[in-house]
């Protein structure tokens, strides 16, 4: 998607912080991190958002990256949170499907 801030990620044509790539999937940190550990996990291929995705095969790699990707940046045990906001009610700003996996602090509930 040409305009999407994402893809252009994906694409390496926006620097990022690039921790993890692999299996369609690729993780970098968060520019505006709210917690020690912030980190955004996107598929490479375009998807708006959660209620545009069509395959659940994407969906599963998503999670399963992102719990790799906790265990390897050393927050598994403690615990972490996934995030994944969608339009504007759940606070989406950037219409590329991402996961925001947060640790390295105890969370608060409910979210704001
Ligand atoms: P959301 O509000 O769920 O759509 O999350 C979008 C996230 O992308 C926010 O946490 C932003 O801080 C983050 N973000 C925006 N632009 C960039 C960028 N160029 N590199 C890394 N993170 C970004
Ligand atoms: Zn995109």
């Amino acid at each position: 998607m040409p305009d999407c801030l994402f893809c252009k990620v994906a694409a390496g044509q926006i620097p990022a912080a690039v921790v993890k790539r692999g299996d369609g999937m690729l993780a970098f940190k968060d520019i505006n991190p709210q917690a020690p550990t912030h980190l955004l996990v996107i598929p490479t291929i375009h998807v708006a958002s959660l209620n545009e995705a069509r395959d659940a095969s994407v969906l599963g790699a998503m999670l399963t990256f992102a719990r790799d990707l906790a265990q390897e940046q050393g927050i598994a045990q403690r615990g972490y949170r996934v995030v994944l906001n969608t339009n504007p009610d759940g606070g989406q700003t950037v219409l590329h499907l991402h996961l925001h996996l947060l640790g390295g602090r105890p969370m608060t509930w409910p979210p704001g």
